[in-house]
């Protein structure tokens, strides 16, 4: 171990510390006393060894020569606050690294001294420990003046934290700063004081500490409302000889009969703390004079059959009140708090709540976490007196406390505690301070959802820490987070690949849904004026209403939607309302019926003219998009077939028959497919299938399989409107499990 008498390397000029300088020792001088009390302390609960001194002393004197030059705003020395952060965590009981980096914990932050240096001399478990305590005071101060989401934030810590002792030393940093708040301007004072109500004392709470809990926020009481908080003390104050009259008046026949059956305990009564009296009243909208449980009697026992025989001995001297016992102890608090609680009819009927519990359990509910270190130091060197099976119930409680924060091993485990509960969250800031917490992995559009849909749903870019970040931008915690926002951004399809929140999924998914349905009704109205015409239907004679009526849709752009997605067609429509189109002139197969929409239509260019009677080719089927050439036909005027039809080719001899034709830019209608399949049978094929054609929006318009073995083969028949929906079909077919061959006829 190195120590002060070795070299520091700052900015790589080498400094030695000056033991003859006169600021720091007419300072060592001042705090000797107080230095040798603080080991004292120490030494009552831990035999701490050579090493260990000579590592107090280390920081001791750094501490006392960093920050010799710097004032608390009281005017005193600051080292008064890191003796006495040091000496809290002395009164938690706490390991020497523990207090150790309590009185370094303002060093990185506050003096010349940095992580290098630190880690020199101090190893890398208490600079971590400092650089912690460090990072939360940077965080803190990214925390806007209302605390909004002050539960995020303590989320936040625990998630930033890997040892627990940084909190358990911001614990008792906050405690001591809370003490000497008064010298702070008002605004400050208030701010700190709300912050400590609403982050560090539920903190502690969450911690099992529950008298550092109570301090805090007895301290932030006083600031925040401080006229209610001297008229609670005085209130208390002023009955407390008659109080205490009667809590002995209680308590004699219970001590009796406990002696009289020769048990060892401790028993007294326990004022409640303002805050929890304040917060009552509150609660229960009752005045002062009349709440009862201004405060407890507490019966300390050695062990869980003592705590039960004594609940037996209370109920036998008082009545209990229905309904108001409570068994912590079989069924502990979350936080790992055990006790018995009952309330009582006492003397002059006035009600009298009781608390039993084993020392143990007492330790545990006043210094929670910070109670293990006690127990891990007690255990090999029998100092405690608890026997050892109860020593054992009651490090499996500690464990169960602990368990939540993800540690399982044995031996050492109390020391390697990690925090782990929040791992697998980021906590980030808006640019005023609230914090949102969002799964690891989310992005700024999940942050802009969570801070507002509309925010989300225009968010065109972000800043993080005042930079700009890509929308694909992985968040840390800590960061602020500042989205760009502009009236003409949507959301796209690509959003659902990056964001990992459901709120923003689902509002992605929504708009999408809707703007797709926009976009089918749109096309599904054209589709529906052009191919009504095409069959020569006169619009007024289509009764729309009582077409809505027989497919049960709301409105006509429902209709023209599922038109516009495939799922409806204009001779289902006719059918459905018995409408029977005029008859054509050519009257043709089956497959130029359903093709011969296209002729009235425009679709194809011919060589520039219009106005040619055209049909589509049945042997090859092209499709917009597909190389196409026209062929003229005797009687049928030009039949348009693929460039590579095989038909066309035999044909070819007639050259003069051939022309350039070509598709119209824009086509809109439907044309009909037919996909070749062979496939191993399976359940589901044919599900499977139509399934990706109706996820495609393509029409079905004849299914012909054959089964031979186990093999199945035939022709599927659709309907498409572009060649580039029917490549994506027959990609997505031929993946699908036992798919052979597909390919178009
Ligand atoms: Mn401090």
């Amino acid at each position: 171990m190195l120590n002060l008498n070795d070299v520091i390397e700052i900015n790589g000029v080498c400094q030695v510390i000056d033991y003859k300088d006169q600021k720091y020792l007419s300072l060592k001088q001042e705090f000797e006393p107080a230095y040798v009390l603080l080991q004292d302390k120490i030494r009552s609960y831990y035999d701490f060894s050579v090493s260990e001194g000579e590592l107090l002393n280390s920081a001791y004197n750094l501490a006392l020569y960093a920050h010799r030059d710097q004032l608390r705003r009281s005017g005193k020395p600051y080292f008064v606050h890191l003796l006495a952060v040091a000496n809290i965590l002395a009164d938690f009981k706490l390991d020497m690294e523990a207090v150790v980096s309590g009185l370094l914990h303002d060093t990185i932050e506050d003096t010349f001294v940095n992580r290098e240096e630190l880690e020199k001399i101090f190893g890398k478990t208490i600079t971590d420990i400092v650089d912690g305590v460090t990072k939360i005071g940077e965080i803190s101060g990214k925390l806007g003046p209302q605390i909004q989401q002050a539960e995020n934030f303590r989320k936040m810590l625990l998630s930033m934290t890997n040892d627990v002792r940084v909190l358990l030393i911001k614990l008792a940093d906050r405690l001591h700063n809370m003490s000497t708040l008064e010298y702070m301007p008002a605004k400050k004072r208030e701010r700190i004081a709300k912050e400590t109500l609403e982050v560090y004392a539920p903190l502690a709470h969450r911690f099992g500490m529950g008298k550092i809990k109570s301090e805090l926020e007895d301290l932030a009481f006083k600031f925040l409302d401080n006229k209610k908080f001297q008229e609670l003390a005085r209130k208390i104050n002023e009955k407390k000889e008659e109080r205490e009259a009667y809590i002995r008046k209680v308590i004699i026949p219970i001590e009796a009969e406990l002696i009289n059956q020769n048990k060892k305990f401790k028993i007294y009564g326990r004022p409640k703390h303002l805050y929890s009296i304040h917060q009552k009243m509150e609660k229960r909208g009752k005045k002062f004079e009349e709440l009862y449980d201004l405060f407890a009697i507490r019966i300390l026992v050695d062990s869980i059959e003592d705590c039960y025989f004594a609940l037996g001995v209370v109920h036998q001297i008082y009545i209990p009140v229905y309904d108001r016992f409570k068994d912590y102890i079989s069924v502990p608090k979350t936080n790992g708090y055990q006790s018995l609680h009952t309330t009582v009819l006492g003397p002059e009927g006035k009600l009298v709540e009781v608390q039993i519990r084993t020392y143990d359990m007492h330790q545990i509910a006043e210094s929670g976490i910070a109670a293990h270190w006690l127990y891990k130091e007690n255990i090999g060197k029998k100092r405690n007196k608890i026997k050892n099976d109860d020593y054992e119930t009651n490090i499996s409680h500690i464990r169960n406390l602990l368990e939540e924060f993800g540690n399982q091993g044995e031996g050492d485990f109390l020391k390697e505690l990690k925090v782990e509960l929040y791992e697998d969250d980021v906590f980030v800031f808006t640019p005023k301070g609230d914090v949102f917490r969002l799964p690891q992995g989310a992005t700024p559009i999940d942050f802009a959802f969570a801070v507002h849909t509309n925010v989300g749903m225009h968010c065109i870019g972000a800043k993080v820490n005042d930079k700009i970040v890509s929308l694909k931008y992985i968040l840390h915690s800590g960061e602020i987070v500042e989205i760009i926002t502009s009236q003409n951004q949507h959301p796209n399809a690509n959003w659902l690949k990056t964001v990992k929140t459901g709120k923003a999924r689902n509002r992605i998914k929504k708009f999408l849904k809707e703007e797709k349905f926009d976009e089918d009704a749109k096309r599904g109205e054209e589709i529906y004026h052009k191919e009504l015409q095409a069959a020569g239907v006169n619009e007024k004679d289509v009764n729309v209403e009582q077409l809505l009526e027989k497919c049960s849709l709301k409105t006509p752009k429902h209709f023209y939607a599922m038109l516009g997605r495939g799922e409806m067609t204009i001779s289902r429509v006719m059918s459905l309302l018995n409408i029977t189109p005029p008859k054509k002139k050519s009257s043709g197969s089956f497959i130029t019926k359903i093709l011969g929409r296209t002729k009235t239509d425009d679709k194809i260019l011919v060589d520039g003219q219009t106005q040619v009677d055209v049909s589509i080719a049945g042997c090859c089927q092209p499709l917009p998009g597909d190389d196409i050439v026209g062929y003229i036909t005797k009687s049928k005027g030009i039949t348009v077939h693929k460039k590579d039809c095989p038909n066309l080719l035999k044909m070819i001899s007639y050259r003069d028959r051939v022309v350039p034709v070509d598709w119209e830019k824009t086509p809109q209608l439907y044309y009909k497919t037919t996909l070749f399949i062979e496939a191993d049978e399976r359940k589901n094929l044919l599900k499977d299938i139509t399934t990706v054609l109706a996820a495609n929006n393509s029409g079905i318009i004849n299914i012909e399989m054959k089964r031979v073995d186990n093999k199945v083969s035939g022709f599927i028949i659709i309907e498409v409107n572009s060649l580039q929906q029917l490549n994506k079909i027959i990609q997505q077919i031929r993946r699908e499990k036992g798919v052979k061959v597909l390919d178009r006829k």
